[in-house]
Protein backbone atom coordinates (compact mmCIF):
# COMPACT_ATOMS: atom_id res chain seq x y z
CA UNK A 1 0.00 0.00 0.00
CA UNK A 2 1.80 3.12 -1.44
CA UNK A 3 0.17 6.30 0.83
CA UNK A 4 0.31 8.40 -2.60
CA UNK A 5 0.24 5.75 -4.91
CA UNK A 6 -3.48 6.23 -7.12
CA UNK A 7 -3.69 2.46 -8.87
CA UNK A 8 -5.04 -0.82 -7.04
CA UNK A 9 -3.63 -3.96 -6.94
CA UNK A 10 -4.66 -6.67 -4.87
CA UNK A 11 -1.70 -7.08 -2.07
CA UNK A 12 -0.70 -3.25 -2.82
CA UNK A 13 -2.99 -0.77 -2.96
CA UNK A 14 -3.34 2.71 -2.25
CA UNK A 15 -3.94 3.67 1.50
CA UNK A 16 -5.07 7.49 -0.07
CA UNK A 17 -8.25 4.55 -1.37
CA UNK A 18 -11.54 3.34 0.68
CA UNK A 19 -11.93 -0.26 2.11
CA UNK A 20 -7.70 -1.16 1.44
CA UNK A 21 -6.39 -1.67 5.02
CA UNK A 22 -9.22 -3.86 6.76
CA UNK A 23 -6.22 -6.24 7.52
CA UNK A 24 -3.54 -4.11 8.79
CA UNK A 25 -2.01 -5.85 11.78
CA UNK A 26 -2.64 -4.52 14.94
CA UNK A 27 0.04 -2.58 17.10
CA UNK A 28 3.30 -2.75 15.95
CA UNK A 29 4.55 -2.21 19.71
CA UNK A 30 3.69 -5.28 20.75
CA UNK A 31 4.64 -7.89 17.84
CA UNK A 32 7.29 -9.66 19.88
CA UNK A 33 5.03 -10.36 23.22
CA UNK A 34 6.58 -13.43 25.30
CA UNK A 35 4.55 -16.56 25.50
CA UNK A 36 1.15 -15.85 27.48
CA UNK A 37 1.17 -16.68 31.39
CA UNK A 38 -1.84 -19.09 32.20
CA UNK A 39 -4.94 -18.10 33.21
CA UNK A 40 -6.39 -18.68 37.09
CA UNK A 41 -8.05 -21.65 37.55
CA UNK A 42 -9.48 -22.82 40.90
CA UNK A 43 -9.64 -20.39 44.37
CA UNK A 44 -6.51 -19.33 45.10
CA UNK A 45 -5.10 -16.21 47.42
CA UNK A 46 -2.90 -13.22 47.97
CA UNK A 47 -1.62 -10.62 49.41
CA UNK A 48 -2.36 -7.76 47.10
CA UNK A 49 -4.11 -8.25 44.12
CA UNK A 50 -3.65 -6.02 41.02
CA UNK A 51 -6.44 -5.91 38.16
CA UNK A 52 -4.62 -4.75 35.09
CA UNK A 53 -1.27 -5.24 33.40
CA UNK A 54 -1.07 -2.14 32.06
CA UNK A 55 2.07 0.62 32.94
CA UNK A 56 0.21 1.15 35.95
CA UNK A 57 -0.37 -2.26 37.16
CA UNK A 58 3.41 -3.36 36.78
CA UNK A 59 4.63 -0.06 38.16
CA UNK A 60 2.10 -1.12 41.59
CA UNK A 61 3.95 -4.82 41.45
CA UNK A 62 6.95 -3.14 40.95
CA UNK A 63 6.45 -0.79 43.73
CA UNK A 64 4.94 -3.27 46.18
CA UNK A 65 6.76 -5.91 45.62
CA UNK A 66 10.14 -3.71 46.36
CA UNK A 67 8.93 -2.16 49.33
CA UNK A 68 7.17 -5.90 50.75
CA UNK A 69 8.90 -8.76 49.12
CA UNK A 70 7.46 -11.15 51.71
CA UNK A 71 3.92 -10.24 50.36
CA UNK A 72 2.40 -12.73 47.35
CA UNK A 73 1.38 -10.16 44.74
CA UNK A 74 -0.37 -11.32 41.82
CA UNK A 75 -1.16 -8.95 38.72
CA UNK A 76 -4.36 -10.44 36.79
CA UNK A 77 -4.75 -9.61 33.27
CA UNK A 78 -7.79 -9.55 31.25
CA UNK A 79 -6.21 -10.33 27.67
CA UNK A 80 -2.25 -10.06 27.68
CA UNK A 81 0.47 -8.11 29.77
CA UNK A 82 0.03 -4.49 27.66
CA UNK A 83 -2.77 -5.16 25.43
CA UNK A 84 -4.50 -1.65 26.81
CA UNK A 85 -3.17 1.84 26.00
CA UNK A 86 -0.05 1.00 27.17
CA UNK A 87 1.11 -1.31 24.44
CA UNK A 88 -0.89 0.77 21.54
CA UNK A 89 0.19 4.50 22.73
CA UNK A 90 2.63 7.15 20.87
CA UNK A 91 5.74 6.78 23.12
CA UNK A 92 5.38 9.98 24.31
CA UNK A 93 7.18 11.25 27.62
CA UNK A 94 7.43 14.71 29.47
CA UNK A 95 8.65 16.14 32.52
CA UNK A 96 5.74 18.74 31.89
CA UNK A 97 2.27 18.79 33.35
CA UNK A 98 -0.48 18.21 31.04
CA UNK A 99 -3.12 21.33 31.13
CA UNK A 100 0.00 23.68 33.14
CA UNK A 101 -0.64 26.66 30.21
CA UNK A 102 -4.34 26.95 31.13
CA UNK A 103 -3.99 26.94 35.22
CA UNK A 104 -0.74 29.73 34.83
CA UNK A 105 -2.23 32.29 32.45
CA UNK A 106 -5.60 31.66 34.47
CA UNK A 107 -3.87 31.73 38.00
CA UNK A 108 -0.24 32.38 37.85
CA UNK A 109 2.93 30.32 38.11
CA UNK A 110 2.92 29.54 42.01
CA UNK A 111 -0.81 27.83 40.80
CA UNK A 112 1.52 25.46 38.55
CA UNK A 113 4.53 24.60 40.95
CA UNK A 114 3.13 21.89 42.61
CA UNK A 115 1.97 20.36 39.43
CA UNK A 116 5.02 21.17 37.55
CA UNK A 117 6.77 19.32 39.85
CA UNK A 118 4.74 16.44 40.12
CA UNK A 119 5.10 15.72 36.55
CA UNK A 120 9.22 16.01 36.55
CA UNK A 121 9.00 13.94 40.20
CA UNK A 122 7.11 10.84 37.43
CA UNK A 123 9.34 11.55 34.73
CA UNK A 124 12.30 11.12 37.39
CA UNK A 125 11.38 8.18 38.67
CA UNK A 126 10.48 6.56 35.03
CA UNK A 127 13.78 7.22 33.72
CA UNK A 128 15.54 6.03 36.52
CA UNK A 129 13.69 2.87 36.91
CA UNK A 130 14.34 2.53 33.36
CA UNK A 131 17.99 2.74 34.51
CA UNK A 132 18.71 0.77 37.41
CA UNK A 133 16.73 -2.06 35.77
CA UNK A 134 18.21 -1.73 32.42
CA UNK A 135 15.10 -1.59 30.71
CA UNK A 136 16.07 -1.71 26.56
CA UNK A 137 13.37 0.83 25.72
CA UNK A 138 15.22 3.29 23.16
CA UNK A 139 14.31 5.94 25.50
CA UNK A 140 15.45 8.95 23.36
CA UNK A 141 15.50 11.53 25.61
CA UNK A 142 15.94 14.52 22.67
CA UNK A 143 12.91 16.85 22.84
CA UNK A 144 9.67 17.30 20.94
CA UNK A 145 7.81 19.84 19.23
CA UNK A 146 4.69 21.47 19.83
CA UNK A 147 3.12 22.49 16.51
CA UNK A 148 0.74 25.42 15.82
CA UNK A 149 -1.46 24.78 12.51
CA UNK A 150 -2.90 27.99 12.37
CA UNK A 151 -2.25 31.87 13.60
CA UNK A 152 -4.01 31.99 16.59
CA UNK A 153 -2.30 28.97 17.82
CA UNK A 154 1.10 30.65 16.60
CA UNK A 155 0.04 33.81 19.23
CA UNK A 156 -0.46 31.16 21.72
CA UNK A 157 2.70 29.53 21.30
CA UNK A 158 4.79 33.18 21.84
CA UNK A 159 2.76 34.11 24.60
CA UNK A 160 3.66 30.42 26.02
CA UNK A 161 7.96 30.94 25.11
CA UNK A 162 8.12 33.02 28.37
CA UNK A 163 5.58 31.32 30.39
CA UNK A 164 8.18 28.16 30.05
CA UNK A 165 10.91 30.40 30.82
CA UNK A 166 8.94 31.52 34.00
CA UNK A 167 8.30 28.05 34.94
CA UNK A 168 12.30 27.20 34.68
CA UNK A 169 11.80 25.87 31.00
CA UNK A 170 14.25 26.71 28.44
CA UNK A 171 12.46 26.23 25.18
CA UNK A 172 12.69 27.47 21.10
CA UNK A 173 10.26 29.02 18.89
CA UNK A 174 10.71 28.36 15.44
CA UNK A 175 8.96 29.81 12.58
CA UNK A 176 8.40 30.16 8.74
CA UNK A 177 10.88 29.34 6.98
CA UNK A 178 13.61 28.52 9.54
CA UNK A 179 10.70 25.46 10.60
CA UNK A 180 10.03 24.60 7.25
CA UNK A 181 13.88 24.02 6.82
CA UNK A 182 14.50 21.85 10.20
CA UNK A 183 11.35 19.86 9.69
CA UNK A 184 11.13 19.33 5.74
CA UNK A 185 7.63 20.35 6.06
CA UNK A 186 6.07 23.77 5.31
CA UNK A 187 2.19 22.69 6.68
CA UNK A 188 3.19 24.53 10.03
CA UNK A 189 3.50 27.70 10.64
CA UNK A 190 5.36 27.57 14.21
CA UNK A 191 6.49 25.52 16.42
CA UNK A 192 8.32 25.00 20.14
CA UNK A 193 10.79 22.72 20.80
CA UNK A 194 10.55 20.88 24.26
CA UNK A 195 13.92 19.56 25.05
CA UNK A 196 12.33 18.18 28.34
CA UNK A 197 10.31 15.83 26.45
CA UNK A 198 11.64 12.41 25.28
CA UNK A 199 10.61 9.50 23.29
CA UNK A 200 10.82 5.64 23.77
CA UNK A 201 8.91 2.00 22.67
CA UNK A 202 5.87 1.37 25.04
CA UNK A 203 6.37 -2.00 24.16
CA UNK A 204 9.81 -2.82 25.20
CA UNK A 205 9.18 -0.72 28.34
CA UNK A 206 6.05 -2.84 29.57
CA UNK A 207 8.12 -6.33 28.19
CA UNK A 208 10.73 -4.99 30.46
CA UNK A 209 8.64 -4.16 33.70
CA UNK A 210 6.87 -7.60 33.22
CA UNK A 211 9.98 -9.44 33.59
CA UNK A 212 11.55 -7.14 35.99
CA UNK A 213 8.37 -7.97 38.58
CA UNK A 214 8.28 -11.61 37.38
CA UNK A 215 11.73 -11.79 38.47
CA UNK A 216 11.15 -10.04 41.86
CA UNK A 217 8.59 -12.82 42.43
CA UNK A 218 5.58 -11.09 41.04
CA UNK A 219 2.91 -13.32 39.44
CA UNK A 220 1.02 -12.56 36.30
CA UNK A 221 -2.27 -14.56 35.29
CA UNK A 222 -3.02 -13.73 31.23
CA UNK A 223 -6.50 -14.18 30.16
CA UNK A 224 -7.84 -13.58 33.51
CA UNK A 225 -10.29 -11.01 33.32
CA UNK A 226 -11.99 -9.93 36.54
CA UNK A 227 -15.80 -9.90 36.05
CA UNK A 228 -16.69 -9.04 39.48
CA UNK A 229 -15.14 -7.60 42.62
CA UNK A 230 -16.68 -8.71 45.47
CA UNK A 231 -15.95 -5.86 48.78
CA UNK A 232 -15.49 -7.76 52.16
CA UNK A 233 -12.70 -8.98 53.94
CA UNK A 234 -10.89 -10.50 51.96
CA UNK A 235 -11.69 -8.71 48.67
CA UNK A 236 -12.99 -11.50 45.79
CA UNK A 237 -11.45 -11.16 42.68
CA UNK A 238 -14.33 -13.25 40.47
CA UNK A 239 -13.06 -14.39 37.16
CA UNK A 240 -13.99 -16.91 34.30
CA UNK A 241 -11.97 -20.12 35.56
CA UNK A 242 -11.42 -19.38 39.41
CA UNK A 243 -11.24 -17.40 42.35
CA UNK A 244 -8.98 -15.17 44.11
CA UNK A 245 -9.44 -13.69 47.71
CA UNK A 246 -7.04 -10.71 48.40
CA UNK A 247 -6.61 -8.32 51.31
CA UNK A 248 -5.62 -5.35 48.89
CA UNK A 249 -6.98 -4.76 45.90
CA UNK A 250 -5.61 -2.44 43.26
CA UNK A 251 -7.45 -1.17 40.40
CA UNK A 252 -5.65 -0.04 37.43
CA UNK A 253 -7.77 -1.08 34.35
CA UNK A 254 -7.81 3.02 33.33
CA UNK A 255 -10.26 3.62 30.75
CA UNK A 256 -11.68 -0.27 31.52
CA UNK A 257 -13.02 0.86 34.99
CA UNK A 258 -16.43 1.70 34.44
CA UNK A 259 -16.73 -1.82 33.10
CA UNK A 260 -15.70 -3.54 36.47
CA UNK A 261 -18.85 -1.08 37.49
CA UNK A 262 -16.51 1.85 38.93
CA UNK A 263 -16.25 5.57 37.96
CA UNK A 264 -19.07 5.24 35.34
CA UNK A 265 -20.09 9.01 35.95
CA UNK A 266 -16.47 9.92 36.06
CA UNK A 267 -14.07 8.73 33.79
CA UNK A 268 -14.42 9.10 30.53
CA UNK A 269 -13.01 6.40 27.92
CA UNK A 270 -11.87 7.55 24.39
CA UNK A 271 -10.55 5.66 21.39
CA UNK A 272 -7.96 7.01 19.69
CA UNK A 273 -6.45 5.50 16.44
CA UNK A 274 -2.92 4.94 15.32
CA UNK A 275 -1.57 4.22 11.70
CA UNK A 276 2.32 3.13 11.90
CA UNK A 277 4.23 3.05 7.69
CA UNK A 278 6.56 0.33 6.81
CA UNK A 279 10.43 1.62 8.10
CA UNK A 280 11.21 4.53 5.36
CA UNK A 281 14.52 5.16 3.62
CA UNK A 282 17.26 6.71 5.15
CA UNK A 283 17.12 9.42 2.72
CA UNK A 284 13.57 10.17 3.61
CA UNK A 285 14.28 10.56 7.08
CA UNK A 286 16.91 12.77 6.33
CA UNK A 287 14.85 14.72 4.59
CA UNK A 288 12.73 15.62 7.37
CA UNK A 289 15.24 15.51 9.91
CA UNK A 290 12.82 12.86 11.85
CA UNK A 291 16.31 11.74 13.63
CA UNK A 292 17.01 15.17 14.92
CA UNK A 293 13.37 16.17 15.83
CA UNK A 294 11.80 12.76 16.46
CA UNK A 295 8.55 13.63 18.45
CA UNK A 296 5.68 16.04 17.02
CA UNK A 297 2.48 16.70 18.42
CA UNK A 298 -0.24 19.40 17.41
CA UNK A 299 -1.12 21.85 20.26
CA UNK A 300 -4.62 21.09 19.73
CA UNK A 301 -4.19 17.62 20.29
CA UNK A 302 -5.64 16.39 17.21
CA UNK A 303 -2.25 14.59 15.71
CA UNK A 304 1.00 13.48 17.02
CA UNK A 305 3.64 12.02 14.48
CA UNK A 306 6.79 10.22 15.72
CA UNK A 307 9.58 8.03 14.28
CA UNK A 308 9.85 4.42 15.57
CA UNK A 309 13.31 3.10 16.73
CA UNK A 310 13.29 0.41 13.96
CA UNK A 311 12.65 3.77 11.62
CA UNK A 312 8.81 4.19 10.68
CA UNK A 313 6.27 7.28 10.91
CA UNK A 314 3.78 6.63 13.68
CA UNK A 315 0.55 8.85 13.77
CA UNK A 316 -1.84 9.21 16.32
CA UNK A 317 -5.29 11.16 15.50
CA UNK A 318 -8.96 10.74 15.74
CA UNK A 319 -11.31 10.31 18.71
CA UNK A 320 -14.40 8.78 19.48
CA UNK A 321 -16.42 8.22 22.40
CA UNK A 322 -18.74 5.09 22.52
CA UNK A 323 -22.45 5.06 24.02
CA UNK A 324 -22.39 4.26 28.10
CA UNK A 325 -18.18 4.59 28.10
CA UNK A 326 -17.92 1.02 26.32
CA UNK A 327 -14.66 0.01 25.24
CA UNK A 328 -14.24 -2.14 21.83
CA UNK A 329 -10.75 -2.26 20.61
CA UNK A 330 -11.43 -3.02 17.19
CA UNK A 331 -9.80 -2.06 13.44
CA UNK A 332 -11.20 1.15 11.59
CA UNK A 333 -9.73 1.01 8.30
CA UNK A 334 -11.62 4.67 7.16
CA UNK A 335 -9.59 5.64 9.84
CA UNK A 336 -6.08 4.54 9.07
CA UNK A 337 -6.88 6.06 5.74
CA UNK A 338 -7.64 9.34 6.82
CA UNK A 339 -4.71 9.63 8.83
CA UNK A 340 -2.51 8.24 5.94
CA UNK A 341 -4.34 11.43 4.23
CA UNK A 342 -3.10 13.46 7.07
CA UNK A 343 -0.14 12.23 7.23
CA UNK A 344 0.69 12.77 3.61
CA UNK A 345 -0.79 16.55 3.89
CA UNK A 346 1.91 17.38 6.45
CA UNK A 347 4.81 15.76 4.98
CA UNK A 348 4.37 15.65 0.69
CA UNK A 349 7.09 13.74 0.44
CA UNK A 350 6.34 10.53 2.12
CA UNK A 351 4.05 9.61 -0.92
CA UNK A 352 6.24 6.37 -1.98
CA UNK A 353 5.98 5.17 1.63
CA UNK A 354 3.51 2.16 3.04
CA UNK A 355 1.35 1.05 5.61
CA UNK A 356 1.80 -1.50 8.07
CA UNK A 357 0.42 -1.16 11.04
CA UNK A 358 -3.10 0.09 12.14
CA UNK A 359 -4.79 -0.01 15.75
CA UNK A 360 -6.79 1.76 18.00
CA UNK A 361 -6.85 2.28 21.54
CA UNK A 362 -8.68 3.62 24.32
CA UNK A 363 -7.63 6.30 27.34
CA UNK A 364 -9.46 7.89 29.99
CA UNK A 365 -10.25 11.36 30.72
CA UNK A 366 -10.82 13.34 33.99
CA UNK A 367 -12.54 16.18 34.47
CA UNK A 368 -9.54 17.96 36.51
CA UNK A 369 -6.91 16.57 33.95
CA UNK A 370 -5.21 14.84 37.34
CA UNK A 371 -5.34 11.21 37.83
CA UNK A 372 -8.30 9.68 39.69
CA UNK A 373 -6.00 7.76 42.59
CA UNK A 374 -6.94 7.02 46.31
CA UNK A 375 -9.37 4.20 47.75
CA UNK A 376 -12.79 3.07 47.50
CA UNK A 377 -14.77 5.41 49.93
CA UNK A 378 -16.96 2.14 50.81
CA UNK A 379 -13.77 -0.45 50.78
CA UNK A 380 -10.64 0.99 51.51
CA UNK A 381 -9.13 -2.11 50.68
CA UNK A 382 -9.52 -1.28 47.11
CA UNK A 383 -7.43 1.46 45.65
CA UNK A 384 -7.26 2.81 42.94
CA UNK A 385 -5.33 5.09 40.16
CA UNK A 386 -6.59 5.47 36.81
CA UNK A 387 -7.59 8.52 34.45
CA UNK A 388 -4.43 9.78 32.85
CA UNK A 389 -5.83 12.03 30.07
CA UNK A 390 -3.52 10.66 27.45
CA UNK A 391 -0.62 11.29 29.55
CA UNK A 392 -0.29 7.73 31.05
CA UNK A 393 2.93 6.55 30.77
CA UNK A 394 4.78 8.89 33.40
CA UNK A 395 1.05 9.66 35.41
CA UNK A 396 0.68 5.57 35.05
CA UNK A 397 3.98 4.51 36.11
CA UNK A 398 4.01 7.17 39.20
CA UNK A 399 0.24 6.34 39.45
CA UNK A 400 1.76 2.84 40.84
CA UNK A 401 4.43 3.62 42.83
CA UNK A 402 1.78 6.81 44.62
CA UNK A 403 -0.39 4.18 45.58
CA UNK A 404 1.80 2.29 47.15
CA UNK A 405 2.48 5.08 49.46
CA UNK A 406 -0.86 5.86 49.97
CA UNK A 407 -1.07 1.88 51.52
CA UNK A 408 1.58 2.12 53.50
CA UNK A 409 0.70 5.69 54.82
CA UNK A 410 3.91 7.72 53.51
CA UNK A 411 3.19 10.81 53.44
CA UNK A 412 3.90 12.39 49.72
CA UNK A 413 2.84 16.07 48.42
CA UNK A 414 1.79 14.72 45.21
CA UNK A 415 -1.08 12.63 46.66
CA UNK A 416 -2.91 15.63 47.65
CA UNK A 417 -3.14 16.62 43.91
CA UNK A 418 -4.66 13.37 42.69
CA UNK A 419 -8.46 13.54 42.05
CA UNK A 420 -10.61 12.35 44.22
CA UNK A 421 -13.92 10.90 43.09
CA UNK A 422 -15.89 13.09 45.43
CA UNK A 423 -13.97 15.89 43.73
CA UNK A 424 -13.86 14.79 39.83
CA UNK A 425 -17.18 16.11 38.28
CA UNK A 426 -19.82 13.86 37.25
CA UNK A 427 -20.23 13.42 33.40
CA UNK A 428 -24.24 13.90 32.17
CA UNK A 429 -25.89 10.84 31.88
CA UNK A 430 -27.05 9.03 28.66
CA UNK A 431 -27.63 9.42 25.79
CA UNK A 432 -26.78 13.36 26.54
CA UNK A 433 -23.24 12.37 27.54
CA UNK A 434 -22.48 10.47 23.98
CA UNK A 435 -24.02 13.29 21.89
CA UNK A 436 -22.31 16.14 23.83
CA UNK A 437 -19.18 14.28 24.06
CA UNK A 438 -18.82 13.45 20.18
CA UNK A 439 -20.07 16.71 18.99
CA UNK A 440 -17.28 18.62 21.18
CA UNK A 441 -15.05 16.35 19.75
CA UNK A 442 -16.57 16.81 15.81
CA UNK A 443 -16.46 20.73 16.64
CA UNK A 444 -12.87 20.31 17.69
CA UNK A 445 -11.86 18.16 14.84
CA UNK A 446 -10.55 15.24 16.39
CA UNK A 447 -13.28 13.01 14.71
CA UNK A 448 -11.72 11.18 12.11
C1 LIG B 1 -3.39 5.87 20.82
C2 LIG B 1 -2.89 6.35 22.15
C3 LIG B 1 -1.75 7.16 22.22
C4 LIG B 1 -1.27 7.58 23.46
N1 LIG B 1 -0.09 8.27 23.51
C5 LIG B 1 0.48 8.52 24.70
C6 LIG B 1 1.77 9.09 24.78
O1 LIG B 1 2.42 9.38 23.76
N2 LIG B 1 2.29 9.33 26.01
C7 LIG B 1 1.62 9.01 27.16
O2 LIG B 1 2.13 9.25 28.25
N3 LIG B 1 0.40 8.43 27.11
C8 LIG B 1 -0.17 8.16 25.93
N4 LIG B 1 -1.39 7.56 25.87
C9 LIG B 1 -2.06 7.21 27.13
C10 LIG B 1 -1.38 6.03 27.81
O3 LIG B 1 -1.14 5.01 26.87
C11 LIG B 1 -2.30 5.50 28.94
O4 LIG B 1 -2.66 6.56 29.78
C12 LIG B 1 -1.59 4.45 29.76
O5 LIG B 1 -1.04 3.44 28.96
C13 LIG B 1 -2.56 3.84 30.77
O6 LIG B 1 -1.91 2.73 31.37
P1 LIG B 1 -2.74 1.79 32.34
O7 LIG B 1 -1.84 0.71 32.76
O8 LIG B 1 -3.36 2.60 33.41
O9 LIG B 1 -3.94 1.25 31.46
P2 LIG B 1 -3.90 0.22 30.25
O10 LIG B 1 -2.59 0.20 29.57
O11 LIG B 1 -5.11 0.47 29.43
O12 LIG B 1 -4.01 -1.17 30.98
C14 LIG B 1 -5.19 -1.62 31.58
C15 LIG B 1 -5.18 -3.13 31.46
O13 LIG B 1 -6.26 -3.65 32.22
C16 LIG B 1 -6.75 -4.78 31.55
N5 LIG B 1 -8.12 -5.00 32.02
C17 LIG B 1 -9.20 -4.26 31.77
N6 LIG B 1 -10.27 -4.73 32.41
C18 LIG B 1 -9.84 -5.81 33.11
C19 LIG B 1 -10.48 -6.72 33.97
N7 LIG B 1 -11.78 -6.64 34.25
N8 LIG B 1 -9.74 -7.72 34.52
C20 LIG B 1 -8.41 -7.83 34.25
N9 LIG B 1 -7.76 -6.98 33.43
C21 LIG B 1 -8.47 -5.99 32.87
C22 LIG B 1 -6.67 -4.40 30.08
O14 LIG B 1 -6.68 -5.55 29.25
C23 LIG B 1 -5.38 -3.64 30.04
O15 LIG B 1 -4.27 -4.44 29.67
C24 LIG B 1 -1.93 7.18 24.66
C25 LIG B 1 -3.08 6.38 24.59
C26 LIG B 1 -3.55 5.95 23.36
C27 LIG B 1 -4.78 5.07 23.31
Amino acid sequence: MTLGATRDSVEDRPLGKKSIAPSLPDSVWLTEAPPATPALRGHTRADIAIVGGGITGLSAAYHFKQRYPNKQIVVLEGQRIGFGASGRNSGFISQEYHGWDSLFFSKGAAAVEPYAEYAERGYRQLVETIAREAIDCDLQESGALRLAKKDAEVRTLEKQVPAYARLGRSVELWQGKDLAARIGSEFYPAGVFLPHWATLHPGKLVRGLRSTVEALGVHTYEHTPVQQLRRGSPVELVCPDGRLSADTVVVATNAYTPQLGLFRHILMPLHLYVMVTRPVDEAVIGHGAWTSVPGRYEMDATHTIRLTPDGRLLIRGGARYDYNSRVADRHQPRAYQRLAERLLARYPYLGNVRAAHGWSGVMALTRAHTPLLGRLENDPRVLFSVGYNGFGLVSGFYGGRLVCELYANQPNPDLALMTSPAKAGWLPPEPLRYVSLNVSLALRHHRL
